[in-house]
């Protein structure tokens, strides 16, 4: 920032390379995010990354609290994950037929979720939950879903309505291209808002497929769910004969061992996966009880498939990363992510901001709000203008956190105190230019 005494870094060649992607990528980016258009700026083009860095075309070093938005729990090119992959690739790209691999991630998959007996692997975030959702209206025979405001799903048409992350940061009510009728089945009820949840079930009980929840939301910044209001979501489906399904895509073997289901215990009836289960390589699941996964082709009729997917490459990924995933990266994520927003509530108070710093398991981000936030109106009721010229302090100072306000921060494992001494010199200046705006 020009009023700042510190080293501005160049950023010519991501600037050259954005100008160049705005030709042949629509907004030059391939997920809007990506494009920084909610704190304005150049989006950094990165060329490699390792541990708790990534490093930018220009040659400046990062630390990363993204993590690729979740995947990287054990940071960068883990040399054991880098060799999974290795050997993977070298034993054959892509058979479209199965592997003994994919049997071992599903296990993997199971034995961590108790509720879920069987998965079926996809390859995205957004095909996970757009299939979970067909099975649930496939078993129920029922066409009507809730879902809740600020809680994002993907880009799946029906899930669109007041959805969280891009679209929150984009500041769009839904997409244009998703049809009345696509919306027309859509349910979306205040976040954290039991009794809105039981007045629509009162309303229109018999139609409700289902319910997705993202089980702590991650895709408004991070917003806990409140006591009580999980399990009343399994009070009320099981009553109605509805599906709850947990989208457990962000916080899914990253806020514990087994997801937000390892931190209250609540049991949804399908769940989806992506992210951490996936390595930083396309692939996803969704899952749930033997009975309700045998309705899906071609045991059942639900029909669901996909080429590519139980890729063995992303299989040896995810696979690798997960069992590295023991009790002392959790512990480390943990501890990262406590560290982490302390240094970044005592950097705000001492310059004087009104601030919370939310917590969702070990997801966390900041609000520039008094109160507590509790769903999605809160989230865009805090003073999102001060987070820009805080996110371009810290990024020229060598820390790359989410571009929005939106959006949960990720820690890694990798983080180390190198990595947190950036941080920690970066802050006051952060924390002086939120003041400031
Ligand atoms: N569900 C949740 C909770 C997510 O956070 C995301 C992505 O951020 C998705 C689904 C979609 O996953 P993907 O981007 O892999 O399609």
């Amino acid at each position: 920032m020009s009023s700042s005494t510190h080293a501005a870094q160049v950023s010519e060649v991501s600037a050259q390379l954005f100008e160049r992607a705005g030709a042949a990528i629509p907004g030059g980016v391939n997920s809007p995010v990506r494009a920084f258009n909610a704190v304005g700026g150049t989006p950094r083009f990165m060329v490699s990354a390792t541990g708790p860095w990534l490093t930018d075309a220009d040659g400046n070093r990062y630390v990363d609290l993204v993590s690729s938005w979740g995947p990287m729990i054990l940071g960068h090119a883990h040399p054991q994950v880098v060799d999974a992959v290795q050997a993977a690739a070298a034993g054959g790209l892509s058979f479209g037929a199965p592997t003994p691999a994919e049997i071992e991630l599903a296990e993997e998959i199971i034995g961590r979720v108790g509720p879920v007996e069987q998965v079926r692997l996809v390859n995205s975030g957004t095909e996970a939950t757009m299939s979970a959702i067909r099975l649930a209206r496939g078993i129920t025979g029922r066409t009507v879903i809730v879902k809740f405001a600020g809680c994002y799903h993907g880009h799946v048409d029906a899930l669109l309505a007041e959805a969280g992350s891009g679209v929150a940061t984009l500041g769009l009510p839904t997409s244009p291209g998703v049809t009345g009728a696509q919306a027309a089945d859509t349910v979306v009820v205040p976040y954290n808002d039991i009794d809105a949840v039981r007045a629509v079930f009162a309303a229109r009980g018999p139609e409700i497929a289902c319910v997705i929840t993202e089980p702590a939301a991650g895709n408004m910044g991070a917003v806990a769910p409140v006591a009580g209001f999980n399990e009343g979501l399994r009070e009320i489906t099981r009553e109605h004969g509805a599906l709850l399904i947990m989208d457990e895509v962000m916080t899914g073997f990253r806020v514990s061992a087994s997801g937000w289901h390892g931190i209250d215990g609540v049991a949804g009836d399908l769940y989806t996966f992506g992210k951490v289960m996936s390595g930083g390589l396309p692939a996803a699941a969704f899952g749930g009880s033997r009975e309700h996964m045998s309705h899906l082709a071609p045991a059942g009729p639900v029909y669901q498939a996909g080429t590519l997917s139980g890729n063995p490459v992303a299989v040896a990924a995810g696979l690798a990363t997960l069992r590295l995933a023991d009790a002392d990266v959790y512990r480390a994520l943990d501890a990262n992510s406590r560290r982490l927003g302390g240094l970044i509530t005592d950097a705000l108070a001492a310059a004087g901001v009104t601030h919370r710093v939310q917590y969702a398991g070990n997801l966390l981000s900041v609000f520039f709000s008094e109160d507590l936030v509790i769903d999605y109106a809160g989230a865009k009721a805090a003073q999102t203008h001060r987070f820009a010229p805080f996110f371009h302090a810290l990024l020229e100072r060598g820390v790359y956190p989410p571009p929005s306000a939106f959006e949960a921060w990720f820690v890694s494992a990798a983080l180390d105190d190198d990595a947190f001494a950036v941080i920690a010199d970066a802050l006051p200046a952060a924390a002086a230019a939120a003041a400031a705006a």
